[in-house]
């Protein structure tokens, strides 16, 4: 026996806690109308897990708990609490004993409970659905309700049956793996989504990554391209700067050795200059030695013709004076001298034009004749006063020629002084026209040396130049390329090669890097560390998405093959349960009725509303609506149909049969379908109502072999049914408006019941 104890506290017209023990297989609860018995039935329902306040005959939660009556105020809560014996472990918890419980408030708000610790309503659900005390309360048959079977719609029938056969949870298994199944589903159309959406950043992130690893890769061979050149640039920059300024400080210190002896040289030409002017006071000095000399000489003459002239009147004077004793006064005229003179002076420059001595002494003879005659001539006339004229003459003449002969000494003077100015003057000309001549040269020199040294200083200025250039060029070089490739560019200078290669390919080498700069911009240029991390992220998000859909995939299929599994579960089970079910139809019916014919069948589907009436019985059309019905015929689930066939009658149709033969008939079908699949219990509120005697005593008959199978809890008006009953509750109204329960006897309960 699974069943121990049920305990209601507050719910309904249970205000105090009472607890009902089932230590027997077939309990019954008596008791007249209204005192509370069906309370009992559905508190059953309650702490089961009915969610249907209806079929609780409330219509809020509020409802369930005791309303007040009397001096018993109304309560805050209900509950009902059910014990199982799990000794068999028919429930799958570890525990001997499990307690339900089921507790709403008034602000209808439920708890639900196993053995103390709260749960979730679906934890009890499906904890009983695997004993086979499923939701659809098969085993709760509530007042009224005996034909619930009947009146079912044929896909409610079905449910039922599924649910007596223990099959519900394959079909929580297989509603739950449907639901995931579509879960997975939309969970792979949005991961493949995802999928979509990414792919093409990816592949544009692919080509920037193709573009960065190419950009890596140029970065490489620039790098060591770059490294080479700088460093050969370097080396090439410092040999050149060394060349050029051991050629040219020596060059310089020998132009200012030139410029020094240039100088020099320049000074000394510099004096030449005024050679020009000594030349002119050489001329000057020769001019006025030479004018000089002509006066000296002019004056010379004139000394000369004066002595002449004063010796001539001294001796004439003297002969005047001889005469003038004899002929002392004899006197001549000047005119007749100054003819004599002239004809003597004729004579003179006539023989002077002749060299021939002959001529010169014919002259003098004449001259002497001529004296000799103007003599003789004048012998006799001496005239006093031109002797005294010729003295005074004579004296003139003396002070004239003493004039000259100062001036001719001041000449000499001054001829003597022009003359060594003169010599003095041309001694340093000489003198000077030598060294000029060397500085003349030395200038040449110089002059021939400097500009060999300026060439080859230009050459270096110019080679400076282009060194400049170079490393102008060198440093613009490494700045671009350090903005390039990053300082360790400067690292060149650890690096050392072989210097002896042509500086040619050195050009090479720059154009070559230019050529990978320029293919390095065009692939993007460098950096792309995010490009490469955001690749690599989308990439792996991109195979975790794969993954994902891979492993959704994989749970799809199983979910497929659970859900096939399942149906197929469901169908043969399903299958082998219904023939079961019909079998045992079959022999009740034919117990109840004393022969007829009983059976149940799967129904086809329904495809289009009006096929409906061909397939459908009449009392499915009895109790199916149209628009349940167009919602049944649209669905595929397959419905339960029971045909009847009662004996000596031709009743086929269940429309046809009486509240007493429906009654009978599921009875007989409730009995068969919970005997193919016992639940661990059952409730039958008064379903013995409808029945005569004669059908009493079968009904009782057949509680007792059921009761093999499973506890029974009867609540019954019927003597029959409580004489079968192990224990008998019964359950009273009590002055207070509460229900009361007792433990009765047989008899007692009999009195009770009435
Ligand atoms: P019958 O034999 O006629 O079927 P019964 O014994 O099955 O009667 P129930 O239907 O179980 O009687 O009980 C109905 C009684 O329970 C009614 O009197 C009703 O007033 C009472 N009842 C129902 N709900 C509450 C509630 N929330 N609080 C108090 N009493 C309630």
């Amino acid at each position: 026996m699974y069943l121990k104890s049920i305990e209601l506290s507050g719910f309904k017209s249970f205000a105090k806690k009472s607890e009902l023990n089932f230590s027997s297989k077939v309990s019954a609860i008596v008791g007249p109308n209204g005192s509370g018995k069906s309370n009992v039935a559905e508190a059953f329902r309650f702490v089961l897990g009915e969610q249907s306040i209806k079929s609780l005959r409330g219509k809020k939660g509020e409802d369930l708990i005791w309303n007040g009556a009397g001096d018993m105020p109304r309560g805050n809560r209900a509950s009902v609490k059910v014990t199982f014996d799990n000794s068999s472990k028919f429930l799958p918890l570890d525990y001997e004993n499990v307690t339900i419980e089921r507790v709403v408030h008034r602000d209808s708000v439920n708890e639900y409970l196993i053995n103390g610790s709260q749960v979730r309503l679906r934890d009890i659900v499906e904890l009983l659905a695997s004993a086979h005390i499923g939701s659809s309360g098969h085993h709760i048959i509530s007042q009224g309700e005996a034909d619930r079977i009947l009146n079912a719609t044929i896909k409610e029938r079905k449910s039922m049956i599924e649910d007596a056969l223990g099959l519900k949870m394959y079909q929580y298994k297989k509603q739950e793996s449907e639901k995931k199944l579509v879960k997975t589903r939309e969970n792979i159309a949005q991961v493949e989504s995802l999928r979509r959406e990414i792919t093409p950043h990816i592949r544009f992130l692919k080509k920037q990554v193709e573009k960065v690893q190419k950009g890596l890769e140029l970065r490489d061979e620039l790098t060591k391209e770059a490294l080479e050149y700088c460093k050969r640039e370097d080396h090439y920059i410092k040999t050149i700067t060394d060349k050029v300024h051991r050629e040219k400080t020596p060059l310089i210190h020998i132009e200012k050795e030139l410029n020094n002896e240039l100088e020099h040289a320049k000074k000394i030409l510099e004096n030449a200059e005024h050679k020009d002017a000594k030349s002119e006071e050489l001329i000057t000095l020769e001019n006025d030695l030479h004018k000089v000399r002509d006066d000296k000489d002019n004056l010379f003459r004139e000394l000369g013709r004066l002595d002449g002239e004063v010796t001539s009147l001294v001796k004439m004077v003297k002969k005047q004076e001889e005469v003038a004793h004899s002929y002392e006064h004899k006197t001549v005229t000047l005119v007749s001298v100054e003819s004599i003179a002239a004809e003597i002076e004729n004579k003179i420059i006539e023989s002077k034009k002749s060299d021939k001595i002959e001529v010169l002494i014919q002259t003098l003879d004449e001259v002497t004749e001529i004296l000799t005659n103007f003599i003789d001539h004048n012998k006799d006339k001496v005239d006093m006063s031109l002797l005294e004229d010729s003295r005074k003459d004579i004296e003139s003449l003396k002070d004239s020629k003493n004039k000259i002969e100062k001036s001719l000494n001041d000449l000499k003077v001054n001829e003597n002084r022009l003359s060594s100015q003169y010599n003095t003057l041309k001694d340093n000309i000489e003198k000077e026209k030598d060294s000029n001549r060397d500085a003349e040269k030395a200038v040449f020199r110089i002059m021939a040396e400097s500009q060999e040294v300026r060439s080859k200083l230009h050459d270096i200025a110019n080679q400076e130049e282009i060194l400049r250039l170079l490393k102008e060029d060198f440093k613009r070089e490494i700045t671009e390329l350090g903005h390039m490739l990053g300082t360790h560019i400067l690292q060149f200078d650890l690096l050392s090669y072989d210097f002896t290669e042509p500086r040619n390919l050195q050009d090479e080498r720059r154009r070559k890097i230019e050529k990978i700069k320029i293919r390095l911009e065009d692939s993007g240029g460098i950096g792309g560390d995010d490009v490469l991390k955001e690749y690599t992220e989308a990439t792996e998000r991109d195979a975790f998405l794969q993954k994902e859909i891979k492993d959704l995939e994989k749970s799809a299929v199983s979910l497929t093959e659970l859900i096939t599994d399942l149906d197929v579960r469901l169908s043969t089970e399903f299958k082998s349960g219904l023939d079961k079910i019909n079998t045992q139809f079959k022999e009740y019916f034919a117990l109840m009725f004393g022969g007829g014919e009983a059976h149940l069948s799967v129904s086809v589907p329904v495809k289009k509303k009006k096929d409906v009436d061909l397939i459908m019985n009449d009392e499915d059309f009895a109790n199916t609506d149209v628009d349940s019905l167009t919602a049944e015929a649209d669905a595929t689930t397959e419905g339960i149909d029971i045909e009847v066939n009662l004996p000596k009658k031709k009743i086929k149709g269940l429309m046809m049969l009486s509240g007493g033969e429906r009654a009978l008939t599921s009875i007989a079908l409730l009995f068969a379908i919970s005997q193919v699949n016992p639940p661990p219990f059952i409730i039958l509120d008064e379903t013995d109502a409808a029945l005569d005697e004669a059908n009493s005593k079968k009904y009782a008959d057949m509680i007792e072999n059921l009761s093999k199978y499973s506890q029974l809890i009867v609540i019954t008006h019927n003597r029959e049914t409580m004489s079968r009953a192990g224990i008998l509750y019964g359950v009273t109204m009590g002055l207070g408006g509460g229900s009361k329960l007792l433990s009765v006897a047989f008899d007692q309960a009999v009195t009770i019941a009435k």
